[in-house]
């Protein structure tokens, strides 16, 4: 696979890539002026947002990641005085960090996809459907899609703003990850681990032993798929490889809208895929698209309430992904021939607003559009701000959105007495799921875990780690990432949810009959289980319940 260099971007790419690189410039002397005053006058007690208004950087962009590379230069030249107080102000979007951890996005190499998603982006210097100048994949060309150097500029940029990095989910995008080869697979995630290492291994296994004890761990694995992908062996594999979580395009729910749209697959492998993801404990991230070819506003709302309707389905996490036509895509050519209509924005805001409500409080919406530049959209949504448009409308209705991600507690301080315990049963793929939450008087998460009851009716893997058990699908705790060791009173990390929620799951497993509790753990948070009583299978860490 070539490297690939800028000289293949186009002209308006080649703007946007040197935009890009200008704002992570920290020598030039103008801009540094500007961020030296205001941070001097941020230090005299302004807000960030006022002194920046008062010192405009000249004809460019002043990034808080900027300004935090400044802070520390005034620092270190004894010019200010180190203040953790100052770094907190500084921060660049705190929001990535609050839910615990950090995300590193890495791409893999460009290569043919099975699909023939007529929707689909077709940039040959990408993997299937990413464009090259999306946010995130100008880092991946950037470092010619090598793994450990995406991994190491991610970490070095978090780092430079203040974030902390010892808590690390890795979400590796490109179109089919299961159709890559497998040596190719194994090197990928090997590699990764190495940059969160720090240090070489010879092979993957060797590099998930040592991130056990690392620095940097890895809480979270996340891989993305196609449903007529997700076999047993798969699954096996990809628990061989730490994954925790799976993305899985599903896109829509009636097979004439799949078969209009060349996906290549039936709703009944999807359904099919859940029960196995389900089975072996995957956290499951469903991407829906509204308004594909063949769809309408009305058959959007059906499609959608069969994601929840269906025991078979109902997703962990949801993208939605409004349909966006771009140019080299095989669904240009429906529109130009007047076969194929975009839903004008209002329309599409409607449609958002109607289905949002419906959406279950164990399920989390990840997002509501993709961050393609608005260049490439040929018709159709140019806006970037649906999701704030449409908790608007909402508002305006007296509706809400009871999503995981609209009750986040966030960078909110909880105290254990102002927390209850919930559990939310819902029948999934023939067995049951229970939704343990720790919420506040007024109904924010502060915590929850996901348990899984197979009942008769479930697909029977047949792994040992898997017999007799329940499982933990999920243990997520919010509240600001804490360097290791470190004391952030009343962050809800530190009041001991986890334990918490471990122990009144292992007591619903037990009352339920099960003589083992599986959790799905990540490499770096094998130890935090083990501490916890469960102990090594071969591909879960087991507790016995008798
Ligand atoms: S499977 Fe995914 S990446 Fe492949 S063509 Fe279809 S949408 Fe694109
Ligand atoms: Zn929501």
């Amino acid at each position: 696979m070539s490297e690939f260099t800028s000289g293949d971007y186009t002209e308006e790419e080649g703007r946007r890539l040197e935009a890009w690189k200008r704002a992570r410039d920290y020598s030039d002397p103008e801009r540094k002026a500007a961020a030296c005053a205001i941070l001097l006058e941020m230090v005299g007690g302004d807000e960030l947002r006022t002194a920046l208004h008062r010192h405009p950087a000249r004809g460019t962009y002043l990034s808080k990641d900027f300004l935090i590379a400044a802070y520390r230069e005034m620092v270190a030249s004894g010019q200010l005085r180190e203040d953790p107080a100052m770094a907190e102000r500084l921060r660049m979007k705190p929001v990535r960090t609050l839910s615990g951890v950090a995300t590193v996005s890495v791409l893999t190499r460009p290569y043919p996809c099975p699909g023939t998603c007529i929707f689909c982006p077709d940039d040959s210097r990408m993997p299937k459907s990413y464009l090259a100048d999306e946010p995130g994949a100008l880092r991946a060309s950037q470092n010619a899609f090598d793994p450990h150097r995406q991994v190491t500029s991610r970490l070095a940029s978090l780092e430079s703003v203040g974030h902390p990095t010892d808590k690390m989910e890795l979400l590796i995008l490109g179109g089919t990850w299961s159709a890559y080869p497998k040596d190719y697979r194994d090197e990928f995630v090997r590699r990764c681990l190495d940059a969160l290492n720090g240090e070489e291994s010879a092979t993957l296994a060797e590099a998930q032993q040592k991130n056990e004890q690392a620095a940097r761990r890895n809480v979270g694995l996340v891989v993305e798929t196609r449903p007529d992908y997700i076999r047993p062996e798969e699954l096996f594999h990809m628990r061989k490889l730490g994954v925790t979580k799976v993305q899985v395009g599903v896109q829509s729910l009636d097979d004439r809208i799949l078969a209009l749209n060349c996906r290549g697959h039936t709703v009944a492998e999807t359904r099919r895929a859940f029960r196995l993801m389900r089975a072996a404990g995957f956290k499951i991230q469903a991407h829906w698209m509204p308004n594909l070819l063949g769809a309408t506003p009305e058959s959007d709302r059906e499609d959608f309430a069969r994601m929840f309707d269906d025991p078979d389905l109902r997703p962990d996490e949801l993208k939605i992904y409004p349909t966006i036509l771009v140019e080299n895509s095989a669904l240009h050519a429906y529109f130009e021939r007047g076969e194929y209509r975009p839903y004008p924005y209002e329309e599409l805001l409607e449609l958002i607003a109607a289905i949002k409500p419906a959406i279950p409080p164990y399920c989390r919406v990840n997002r509501l559009a993709r961050d393609i530049p608005v260049v490439h959209v040929v018709a159709g949504n140019k806006r970037s701000n649906l999701r704030e448009d449409v908790q608007r409308l909402m508002a305006a209705r007296g509706e809400h959105c009871a999503c995981i991600r609209c009750r986040e507690v966030r960078g909110l301080h909880v105290a254990r007495g102002d927390l209850r315990l919930e559990d939310l049963a819902y029948e999934a793929c023939g067995g049951e799921e229970r939704f343990l939450s720790f919420v506040t008087t007024d109904n924010r998460l502060a915590g929850y875990l996901r348990l899984w009851l197979p009942g008769t009716r479930s697909p029977d893997l047949q792994w040992p780690d898997l017999e007799r058990a329940a499982i933990v699908r999920d243990v997520h705790i919010y509240g600001q990432t804490l360097p290791l060791g470190g004391n952030q009173e009343g962050a809800a990390q530190h009041l001991g949810l986890g334990t918490e929620l471990l122990s009144s799951a292992e007591q619903i497993a037990r009352g339920a009959g099960f003589s083992n509790l599986a959790v799905i753990s990540a490499i770096g948070t094998r130890n935090y289980y083990r501490n916890r009583g469960f102990e090594d299978g071969e591909l879960y860490l087991v507790k016995k319940l008798i």
